[in-house]
């Protein structure tokens, strides 16, 4: 089903579809109106196997830094499994 929704006043800043997406809201007056949500930002992911880092939150904003990454070498950059190879191969040389 295509929806139509008179897009009313101002909106200049959420034109771009990168940052935001619409939702559509139903009025008590019986109208469907646009909201316009923020996007949440995609997970993070090893720089080596490209696999979702646990332990970091989607939206990492305003956190203490302790929080926004596991606190080991190459947290938040590598998961265990890769850091574990990297460090291994760094000993060897
Ligand atoms: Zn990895």
């Amino acid at each position: 089903m295509v929806r139509k929704v008179q897009l009313e006043g101002r909106y200049g800043q959420y034109k771009s579809r990168k940052r935001f997406r619409l939702k559509y809201v139903k009025t008590p007056g019986g109208r469907t109106v646009i909201h316009f949500e923020k996007k949440k930002p995609k997970p993070a992911k090893c720089a080596i196997c490209k696999a979702e880092l646990k332990g970091i939150p989607r939206d990492v904003k305003g956190l203490p830094k302790t929080k926004k990454r596991p606190e080991r070498p190459y947290g938040g950059y590598l998961c265990s499994k890769c850091m574990r190879k990297v460090i291994k191969e760094e000993v060897l040389k």
